[in-house]
This record gives C-alpha cells, sequence and structure tokens, in this order.
C-alpha cells in the first residue's frame, strides 16, 4: 500500500488504474481512524478494484473557535488499518498541497447546509463540499462511501453531486457503534471517564424515541420533550444544541412523525459536541 501526499502523484496513479479498466472507491475521512471507519473501508473494497483512503483534516471546514489544532491525530495507526483492510493507497495530503494560498473557489448547498450543525457551524459544510468536490475531481472515483453518523453531510453531498451533475456513485453506510450504544467517533476520546460511561444515553434516548413512536406518539413537539428529559435524568449538564425532526432528504423541520423521519442530535458533553441520528419509520 502507497501513502502519497502529493495531489499530482494521486491524480497520475488514478489516472493510470482507469487505463487499465480498474474501478476505484474512495473513502474520505480526517483520520484517527477507528472501526466506524473500517465499516466503510470494508463495503467500499467490496466495490471496487482499488481502494483509496484520504485522511485530512480539513482546515476548511473548522470554525475559528473549533478543535481543529487539538483534532486527534495518529497516521502511522491509520496507514496500517488501512492497509488491512484493503486499501491500495492512502491520500495524506498537508494542507499547503490541497489550497493554495489565494484559493478562492467555494460550493456551497445553503438551502441544506443551513439547518441542523449548519446553525452552530456556519461554514462548516461549504468546507466539506469544497474538499469532497476536490477529491473527486483527482480520485475520480466510480463509488465514494460515507457514513450516515454524519446524515447532513451525506445529504448535502448528494444533492451537489446531483446539481453539479458529478460522476460518481455516492453510498451511505449504517452508523457503527459502540457495544454500548454510543456512536464511534474520532472524537470520543475528547471525553473523560465520566462523561464516556454517560454518553450513551444520547443513543438511549433516541432508541426511546423510537419506542414512543412505535406506540403511536408522532407529535415532534412531545417526542423533542421526551428526549430532552431522558438526557437531563441521564446525562445531567449535557447541553443539547439540536434535537431536531426532519425530512430525510431535504432536512427540513417536520412537526409530527407520519412519514419516514429523521431525528437527529447534537448535544455537548462538557466541551465535546457529539452528533448521532435515527430514521424512524412509520
Ligand atoms: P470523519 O473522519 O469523522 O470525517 O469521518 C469520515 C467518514 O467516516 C464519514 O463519512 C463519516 O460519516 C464516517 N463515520 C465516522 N464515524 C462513523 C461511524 N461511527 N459509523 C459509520 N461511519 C462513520
Amino acid at each position: 500500500m502507497d501513502c502519497i501526499t502529493s495531489p499530482d502523484l494521486l491524480r497520475q496513479q488514478c489516472r493510470a488504474w482507469r487505463k487499465q479498466g480498474l474501478t476505484i472507491a474512495l473513502v474520505p475521512t480526517m483520520g484517527f481512524l477507528h472501526a466506524g471507519h473500517m465499516s466503510l473501508l470494508d463495503h467500499a473494497r467490496l466495490r471496487a478494484d482499488k481502494l483509496v483512503v484520504s485522511v485530512f483534516v480539513n482546515p476548511t471546514q473548522f470554525g475559528p473557535a473549533e478543535d481543529l489544532d487539538r483534532y486527534p491525530r495518529d497516521l502511522e495507526h491509520d496507514l496500517a488499518l488501512a492497509e488491512a483492510h484493503g486499501a491500495a493507497l492512502v491520500f495524506a495530503p498537508d494542507p499547503a498541497a490541497m489550497y493554495h494560498p489565494d484559493h478562492g473557489t467555494w460550493i456551497e448547498v445553503p438551502e441544506l447546509g443551513q439547518r441542523l450543525c449548519g446553525a452552530s457551524r456556519p461554514i462548516h459544510f461549504r468546507g466539506v463540499c469544497t474538499v469532497v468536490a476536490k477529491l473527486l475531481n483527482l480520485v475520480r472515483p466510480d463509488v465514494a462511501v460515507f457514513g450516515e453518523k454524519d446524515w447532513q453531510q451525506l445529504a448535502i453531498l448528494r444533492r451537489m453531486v446531483r446539481d453539479l451533475n458529478m460522476d460518481v456513485e455516492l453510498v451511505g453506510r449504517p452508523i457503527f457503534r459502540e457495544a454500548d450504544g454510543l456512536a464511534m467517533s474520532s472524537r470520543n476520546v475528547y471525553l473523560t471517564p465520566e462523561e464516556r460511561a454517560k454518553a450513551p444515553a444520547i443513543h438511549e434516548g433516541l432508541e426511546l424515541v423510537r419506542r414512543e413512536v412505535r406506540g403511536g406518539v408522532i407529535d415532534a413537539e412531545a417526542l423533542t420533550l421526551i428526549f430532552r428529559e431522558h438526557l437531563a435524568d441521564k446525562l445531567p449538564g449535557a447541553r443539547i444544541d439540536y434535537a431536531s425532526f426532519v425530512h430525510p432528504e431535504s432536512l427540513a423541520p417536520v412537526t409530527r412523525v407520519a412519514a419516514p423521519t429523521l431525528m437527529a442530535v447534537a448535544v455537548f458533553v462538557g466541551n465535546v459536541r457529539l452528533i448521532d441520528n435515527m430514521l424512524l419509520e412509520v
């Protein structure tokens, strides 16, 4: 397995593969890989001849007060995991190689990008769309695989690919969880042992809401209250950034769970912002 840091070399290698008639799958990540990422790699590996994994903590998707500098990194470990899960190549560029000093072109999907996480992270999805478009342009993969943990991100990227006629299939994979239900995330390492022990309450709250919906409670306000009360009880001190019921594709808020609805939440546990979601079927 090769590790490439130069965008030009990445493009050359992928072009050579395509000339040989080989198909390519891309899994974009910010590294500090865990079993959730591996579930994407394992699926992607089955979808194409060559698997490319990018490891890039993309500075343009972090706001000024966010955790860019302290985002966890461990490239050596990432390389070992990627190789063990069948990657042909890891692309791990420096920010300077990805962004010219006068970089000035951005992709935005404002309608979807301002909702949910976008309300408290106004430039986040502009950075995500732009870096994913750059990666798609460099690799030109047949398929790119993303996690449903970042449901909003996937919805926005699907819209971008559709709107800009990009020639790639986007695949979403289910949320991979710890044994106690906490959604795996590179940011979980920031949690103190006490916070970590209580953090599964977020997923429990989503499960509780799912049971209530099955039991006939469909009013979004009532369901939100049930979620809030559960967290106040099981994860005291946590601050809910949002707990929202939205249409799974448009991300527009809904007041009743009368059709498949996404419940999406973002919760600050101490200083750590955790996201999770659940698709509620009716
Ligand atoms: P990140 O490194 O956090 O930017 O994530 C890279 C990709 O892995 C994104 O498509 C995420 O949605 C996905 N991902 C992260 N955590 C999980 C998880 N627990 N289950 C499934 N996919 C995940």
